[in-house]
């Protein structure tokens, strides 16, 4: 069995430009143990008003890891200057490589503007291998019907597969190393087995509901379980409807130099990605804009 290291309560929150309300779930810096995680941010549930202006964040570089954005509710419009766009709305999943390097910005979609609503995304920041790093960037929609999901048993819920393995169900997100990600829905009083892999990482966050965590450990919304590496098996009870993501991966045992936007192995890789922003070669901003934030 895989034994609860830590459960983590939430912290104090910020914005992200002016249209992702997150509290960070967990940060490298603090927890390099999640590797190959690097960071975690809940942006909302948070009630947005109907707006005539497009609320997000600008355009703003990233190098060296990978940016998966789940979506809950809302609607998401994505832009980068490797040339992807997108939008993705309630269960779907956008899996960006930054690899090399880009820069993008992130806003509400100009109908969710318009409307307004219940808005919630998680954000998770997937490390690369060293030899993956200056990967060309890439871009994967993984929309809700790319998505398959193992139905439970007894009317139990569903486990979404985003990457890696349920059940003999394939997620479809190509990853540089080995992740399973999985979207667990389980309904109040019933449970469910995971088979998690011994000598991975394995995290849970939930986003709602209470969950008894290998019949002892209580993890509420918003909390983080910190797995044990060893071990495989994890068991959930949901005492309450239960969202839950499952983030297990086999961990990248690098070094970890980062800064702000940027997450690779040195230093001096650090200060050459702010060399490469400044002459243009992490991408030029579109002409109809031309304001470059870091954040
Ligand atoms: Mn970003």
């Amino acid at each position: 069995m895989k034994k609860v290291i830590s459960i983590h309560r939430q912290r104090a929150g910020h914005w992200v430009g002016d249209g992702f309300p997150v509290h960070t779930v967990f940060h490298y810096q603090e927890q390099p143990e999640l590797s190959p995680f690097l960071l975690l941010d809940h942006a909302g549930p948070h009630h947005f008003a109907p707006s005539s202006r497009q609320r997000g964040v600008d355009w703003h570089p990233h190098r060296g890891f990978e940016t998966v954005t789940v979506v809950y509710d809302g609607e998401v419009d994505h832009r980068d200057t490797a040339g992807h766009g997108g939008r993705i709305g309630a269960g779907d999943v956008q899996w960006m490589t930054a690899g090399a390097g880009l820069l993008h910005k992130e806003f509400h979609s100009p109908q969710f503007t318009r409307s307004g609503g219940r808005f919630e995304v998680l954000q998770l920041w997937v490390n690369l291998p060293r030899v993956a790093k200056m990967t060309p960037p890439r871009y994967q929609p993984l929309l809700v019907r790319d998505i398959p999901a193992a139905v439970l048993p007894e009317r139990s819920g569903k486990v979404r597969v985003i990457a890696g393995e349920f059940a003999g169900i394939a997620g479809p997100a190509r990853t540089f190393s080995p992740i399973n990600l999985l979207d667990v829905r389980l309904v109040a009083g019933k449970r469910l087995a995971l088979d998690l892999k011994a000598g991975y990482t394995a995290a849970l966050y939930v986003l709602q509901g209470d969950v008894v965590v290998n019949g002892d450990d209580l993890a509420r919304a918003s909390e983080l379980v910190v797995l044990d590496r060893s071990g495989a098996e994890v068991t959930l009870e949901a005492r309450a409807d239960a969202t839950v993501m499952v983030m297990n991966g086999q961990p990248i045992d690098e070094p970890i130099a980062g800064y702000g936007p940027f997450v690779m192995n040195t230093r001096q890789e650090i200060q050459q990605a702010f060399a490469d922003l400044q002459q243009g070669r992490l991408g030029v901003v579109p002409e109809e804009t031309k304001e470059v934030v870091t954040v």
